[in-house]
């Protein structure tokens, strides 16, 4: 090789060196940002997930448990409320969209006194409504309208004792062979001192009620479309139907309840003592179906009179 063309290719090697460095140099500047974008992305993915993390565990403003994943926002000040308390809400009637931070404060209240009610202790609400409010809260029935299940309490209400307390309430359908065959909704409860059930039909009413140491026992099965709940006495036994997830439920609080006051002696002596109270709504049931019959002229006002005397005892 000649030296002029020596020299010729060695400032070729020499332009094609320096021109791979430059485009080395960008490839690195390019690489840089890529990894710079990258950072930031992840910077940001951290961010949102703190913030998701943040607002999982925000306390839910009607129960204060932790929302979860699926919590649903209020219009009212962005608070978060569980799916939970969305759906205790539904069944209670109240309308979360358009709720107002003082019917919001009231509800809360009303929640958080029934939902973490200790064994044994009383309702934080005695009346029908409160009775109402305990059962559709913990899942304990909720098979009819507020309206009619107010009914049914109401008439528990009006038959308690100035000194009872009210530690659990459910709702049940009475008599219970099978969905089409039983003795219609009845509202029930466990006071410190008995069991006692009621219903309001277009007749009149029922209240039933057995003091709490002669039961027996409770037990509960599951139907094809009902839990069923047997409420054994010394002399009646009460077959109740409950959908199946309050049935286990209120079967469970039952349970609860009759442990904690079985543990008190004086609320359970020997069994051999004493009978049922009878419930002094049974004569009434009696004379009621006989009026429906002298109304229909199948009995006479003289037959009438003789068996409402004979049931009541005059
Ligand atoms: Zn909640």
């Amino acid at each position: 090789m000649s030296r002029e063309a020596s020299e010729t290719a060695s400032k070729a090697v020499s332009k094609a060196a320096s021109a791979a460095t430059g485009a080395a140099g960008k490839i690195s500047g390019v690489s840089d940002k890529i990894s710079e974008a990258a950072g930031k992305m992840a910077e940001s993915a951290q961010v949102s997930k703190d913030k998701k993390n943040e607002k999982r565990s925000t306390p839910c403003v009607l129960c204060g448990v932790p929302v979860g994943s699926k919590a649903l926002k209020l219009n009212l000040d962005d608070l978060l409320i569980c799916p939970e308390c969305w759906k205790r809400a539904s069944v209670l009637g109240v309308d979360l969209a358009d709720i107002t931070s003082q019917e919001l404060s009231g509800l809360s209240a009303r929640f958080k006194a029934n939902l973490f009610l200790p064994v044994g202790e009383a309702l934080p609400d005695q009346s029908a409504d409160g009775m109402y409010d305990y059962c559709a809260l913990n899942g304990c029935g909720t098979g009819f309208s507020r309206k009619s299940a107010h009914k049914h309490f109401k008439i528990l209400q009006d038959n308690l004792r100035p000194d009872e307390k009210v530690l659990m309430a459910f709702i049940g359908k009475n008599d219970y062979v099978s969905v089409s065959e039983h003795g219609g909704n009845f509202a029930y409860a466990i006071t410190d001192k008995r069991f006692i059930a009621g219903q309001h039909t277009m007749l009149g009413q029922a209240f039933q009620n057995v003091t709490l140491r002669h039961i027996n026992d409770a037990t509960f099965s599951m139907g094809l479309v009902n839990g069923i709940i047997v409420i054994d006495t010394d002399k009646v036994k009460y077959t109740i139907g409950i959908d199946k997830e309050s049935a286990l439920n209120v079967n469970n609080r039952i349970h609860a309840i009759f442990d904690a006051t079985e543990s008190e002696p004086e609320t359970r002596p020997d069994h051999q003592s004493a009978s049922v109270t009878p419930s002094s709504m049974s004569a009434a049931d009696e004379i009621l179906k006989y009026k429906q019959l002298l109304d229909l002229g199948a009995l006479t006002q003289e037959e009438f009179d003789a068996k409402k005397k004979q049931l009541l005892a005059l």
